[in-house]
């Protein structure tokens, strides 16, 4: 064919027009392989290429492939299948590369988790941007992030790629993420296509169980689990993955209800569903499926754009579409929404990336950004008075534990591309610290000792005037398919804290992880705790900014830490029942006979170097009205102590009487203020009538008049009550 005849070619022209102008020539099998996506690109798949029947690869992403690792390799063998598709094949269409970009690229940011412990919509925003600045440079058009799946089960690896338990917490940080990625154009080449994933319900997995079954109702999805994808599509995202569970019995990958009802038409999302590694062929598994062709059927029936790597719709769709099984317009819409996002990402005038200028390389600005990403994954919840850490002072102190000289072991989960040589270790920021501080050689302050040998551990503990014990979990032991039934430190680590104590050495204990843990003996025996998620490339450097204060602690935790894990599930989602746990009666009237029934640290929890006050909130105006009203929470926040601190300002919400059960509490707005020594001031926090929406019984959503408690404080536990009106 020509230029002429290839009108999907003309930029000018408009999307919908350029798809419509490609389905229409297109044959049957030319249609099903818009909806095939492998994984990585082998010789074997050269003509399925050239014959149009591959649309998108995922290039050696997943959770147990290969890795990349040669400078250049990534982008070389990506441009060489893409010149198969848009120079030999029949309609010139790009492939698209998709990768699991999700918590940096080769900069490595801290894990999702940890980004929420910041509760900073626009850090994540810029997170997301260089993540996509520096995986174009690798020929990466599309991301699988972010994650948003509600999390409230620490048992559950996959809770380090989320965005923590409070929904709108994920959603604002899911939409911050899609921007940043997606940036306000796709068509700019330093961009990538986001994916919010994995819709729905998968944080409830069963007993913890990664891939188990789902029972939920709609009305807790749609007022919990569907509401950080509704406010990823608002913010533009432009394909969303399907997840492994089913829901109620249906497995999500053939839940027409949800996925072409809900996302598709009540939504108005126009972008592509993507499979699920596997996750089409799986149906056979889960039951619901005879076979391969029959999970084709089903899936696409669902709406199911893209087939992540099951073969099924390549293998069968034709065939089904042949027999009347499948109607041919449901492969059609199908197709015109990857060719749309093909359109949109703007590959069809530039397919390769081996033009751009760059290295994805840190950089000074990038690893900038990661240290104060990684600082903010920072929580103190535990401080008798021995941190921060005086340098310069007197005395010794000793760094030691399992993750001393450790860089990969600290980057997270997700790390195709990130390289544990380019991270900072504790030990080489400590000692620079140590050393710049005293003017001296940091050995003179300042011992190092990797904790594989207690015995010597013990011997420097003993000497030492303060230990720095680097506790937790090992990037390996959390996320896809690392999940525990035991959420205490890995075996060995509490001995090593027990026996430093014993010798009377004061312990800060820093706890790495990609979950919440049972943190009860470390918050009884250390003098100081730090939770820190799987920090990054910068992980060293944040550690020593706010060991020694340089920077004040300031993140809070975005998800519940429970008692123990027979307390599961402890989240702020609880509702109200018919009888409430009074809290001074807990051990008489709680629901467990042997044990209390609170959390161990509530959602939202997290301690500064100083001691910070709040005063009575007030909402004004008392009434406004339920259509469109908006009101201003104001509390004076006073810094008691001698340092700054950064303190963030939270405001949940409980309806009393609603249609339905709804939250004890609920996080709908927070603010965050520096303040001086000393300091008091009024904050403001904006609220809005439509923050207080939620479904009822007949599955629509609604805004009821009448009062609304608004509850403010430093945690989701330490909360003072105003009463907003709606009418
Ligand atoms: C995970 C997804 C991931 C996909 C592709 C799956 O196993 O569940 O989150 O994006 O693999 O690597």
């Amino acid at each position: 064919m020509t230029g002429t005849d290839r009108p999907w070619l003309d930029p000018a022209l408009g999307t919908e027009e350029r798809v419509e102008a490609l389905l229409a020539v297109m044959t049957l099998e030319e249609k099903v392989g818009q909806t095939h996506q492998v994984a990585n690109i082998t010789p074997d798949d050269e003509d399925a290429i050239r014959s149009g029947a591959v649309s998108s690869s995922l290039y050696a992403s997943g959770a147990t492939a290969g890795n990349e690792r040669d400078e250049g390799m990534l982008v070389a063998n990506i441009d060489a299948a893409q010149r198969l598709a848009v120079e030999e094949s029949r309609l010139g269409i790009p492939l698209l590369f998709g990768r699991d970009v999700i918590h940096g690229h080769r900069t490595v940011f801290p894990i999702p988790l940890g980004m929420a412990a910041a509760f900073d919509e626009e850090l994540a925003e810029e997170c997301a941007r260089v993540a996509a600045a520096e995986a174009t440079l690798e020929g990466v058009a599309w991301t699988f992030a972010p994650m948003m799946d509600v999390s409230e089960e620490p048992r559950w690896g996959r809770v380090a790629e989320s965005l923590g338990e409070q929904p709108v917490l994920a959603g604002r940080l899911a939409a911050g993420m899609v921007r940043g990625f997606q940036g306000e154009d796709l068509t700019d080449r330093r961009r990538l296509a986001s994916c919010a994933k994995h819709y729905v319900g998968y944080g409830l997995s069963t007993g913890g169980r990664d891939y188990n079954t789902v029972s939920v109702g709609e009305n807790t999805l749609r007022n919990l689990h569907l509401r950080p994808f509704r406010d990823a599509v608002r913010a533009g995202v432009t394909t969303v993955m399907a997840a492994f569970n089913d829901v109620d019995g249906t497995p999500m990958h053939a839940h027409r209800r949800l996925l072409r009802e809900v996302l598709k038409d009540e939504w108005g999302f126009d972008g592509v569903v993507v499979a699920d590694w596997g996750g089409v062929g799986q149906l056979v598994r889960q039951g619901v499926a005879g076979d391969l062709r029959d999970a084709a059927r089903l899936a696409i029936e669902a709406g199911v754009d893209l087939d992540m790597c099951s073969d099924a719709y390549t293998a069968h769709l034709a065939d089904l579409v042949h027999s009347g099984e499948v109607e041919e317009s449901l492969l059609d819409e199908a197709v015109r929404r990857v060719l749309r996002l093909k359109v949109r990402l703007g590959l069809f005038e530039h397919p390769y990336a081996g033009d751009l200028e760059g290295s994805p390389a840190p950089t000074d600005a990038t690893r900038a950004l990661a240290r104060r990403a990684a600082q903010a994954a920072h929580v103190l919840v535990k401080n008798d008075g021995v941190l921060p850490l005086d340098p310069s002072g007197e005395g010794r102190v000793l760094l030691s534990g399992g993750f001393v000289d450790e860089g990969d072991a600290l980057l997270g989960t997700w790390v195709l591309d990130g390289r544990g040589e380019e991270v900072v270790s504790p030990a080489d920021a400590l000692r620079a610290r140590f050393g710049e501080a005293s003017g001296t050689p940091f050995g003179e302050r300042l011992d190092v000792l990797d904790g594989r040998f207690p015995d010597q551990v013990l011997e420097l503990a003993r000497r030492a005037t303060t230990a720095v014990l680097l506790l937790g979990e090992h990037r390996g032991r959390s996320g896809e398919d690392r999940c525990v039934t035991d959420i205490g430190l890995p075996p060995g680590q509490l001995d090593v804290l027990r026996h430093v104590v014993a010798l009377g050495t004061p312990v800060v204990a820093v706890v790495y992880t990609g979950r919440p843990l049972d943190l009860t003996e470390v918050l009884d025996l250390a003098a100081a705790v730090v939770v820190v998620w799987h920090p990054g490339v910068e992980a060293g450097s944040a550690l020593a900014d706010v060991l020694v204060g340089d920077v004040e602690p300031h993140g809070r935790l975005p998800m519940t830490f429970p008692l123990s894990v027979g307390h599961l599930p402890t989240s702020t989602h609880q509702r109200p029942t018919g009888r409430p746990i009074p809290v001074e009666r807990d051990r008489f009237e709680g629901r467990y006979v042997d044990a209390l029934t609170h959390s161990r640290l509530p959602f939202g929890y997290g301690l500064s170097y100083t001691t910070v006050e709040y005063g009575e909130p007030t909402v004004e105006p008392a009434t406004t009205p339920v259509d469109g009203g908006r009101a201003t929470v104001r509390v004076t926040v006073s810094n008691t102590g001698s340092r700054p601190c950064r303190e963030l300002v939270q405001v949940y919400a409980h309806d009393p009487v609603a249609d339905v059960t709804r939250p004890e509490v609920e996080l709908v707005a927070w603010r965050s203020v520096e303040l001086a020594p000393g300091e008091s001031r009024e904050v403001e926090v904006e609220v809005s009538a439509v923050d207080f929406a939620y479904t009822g019984r007949d599955l629509t959503e609604r805004v009821d008049s009448g009062e609304i408690v608004l509850l403010t404080g430093p945690d989701s536990a330490t909360l003072r009550r105003t009463t907003l009106t709606l009418a």
